[in-house]
């Protein structure tokens, strides 16, 4: 069975994977999950530490958990200035035939449909960076953000952002 991030795991791999207890882990460089790319400052990102660990639910369905840990660098919408922002979670998924299986889940897991009968844990993690990142990023207050947001006061307030991101969704 593969060890390796990069591999590909079969649902026979994550079958054994459950049935043996051991995780698969590692650092994972965000410079090369393309899909990021726009979204952080990948360079200036530190690797996030991932452990993959899957065991088996009561009524037997195969249960998969993420553990992800890092500091990713994404742009302040205020300020435009570098923004550290912490992730650190703990997703989980249910491994489902088809998405329709979605409506019988009742657990806290997301239903996951392997692509191809496959599972690639660097498209797992980046898919979930992708969705955990705040669609605003912005440093906390105000006065922790840059000179341009303090020239420019209360254009950049919180709530003239928020309005900004409406006008982008309709
Ligand atoms: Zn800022």
């Amino acid at each position: 069975m593969p060890r390796s991030l990069q591999a590909w795991y079969s649902r026979d791999d994550l079958e054994r994977l459950a049935a043996s207890g051991n995780t698969v882990g590692g650092d994972v460089q965000l410079s090369k999950l393309a899909r990021l790319e726009g979204l952080v400052h990948a360079d200036r990102c530190s690797p996030v530490a991932i452990t993959l660990a899957a065991e088996h639910a009561p009524d037997g369905r195969l249960l998969l958990r993420l553990a992800l840990r890092g500091e990713l660098v994404v742009t302040c919408q205020r300020c435009l200035e570098p923004l550290h922002w912490r992730v650190d979670e703990c997703p989980e998924w249910l491994v489902v035939a088809a998405e329709s299986d979605a409506a019988r889940l009742n657990a806290e897991a997301q239903p996951l449909v392997l692509d191809d009968g496959r599972l690639g844990i660097e498209a797992l993690l980046e898919d979930e960076l992708i969705v955990a990142l705040p669609m605003v990023p912005r440093h906390e207050t105000i006065d922790d953000c840059g000179p341009l947001a303090q020239n420019l006061g209360d254009s950049l307030s919180d709530a003239a952002l928020d309005r900004t991101v409406e006008s982008r969704r309709i």
